[in-house]
């Protein structure tokens, strides 16, 4: 009885390990077909190591930094450090 339900379990056990592995980053357990899919990674870590960045937006055009040097050079006059110095 218990020899014939320890060879279920077994087997049970075998047919488990034998459609997982670890995944090779986070080490969670992930089927073969994930893994052999997206090089050895789990889902999670398949979508981390294509989009390792959160998106910042497209990046600044032309004109848009030649206003930003503007808006900085407009702060930046000339004497007004001396002049705040000088009023103290
Ligand atoms: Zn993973």
């Amino acid at each position: 009885m218990s020899g014939y339900s320890k060879a279920r379990d077994q087997r049970v056990a075998d047919e488990h390990i034998g459609n997982v592995m670890a995944c090779r980053t986070c080490r969670t357990m992930t089927d073969h077909e994930t893994l052999q899919n997206l090089g050895g990674m789990c889902h999670p870590c398949f979508q981390h190591y294509c989009n390792p960045e959160p998106l910042t937006g497209p990046p600044m055009t032309a004109d848009e930094k030649r206003e930003i040097l503007a808006r900085v050079r407009s702060l930046i006059v000339p004497g007004a450090l001396a002049d705040k110095m000088r009023a103290k």
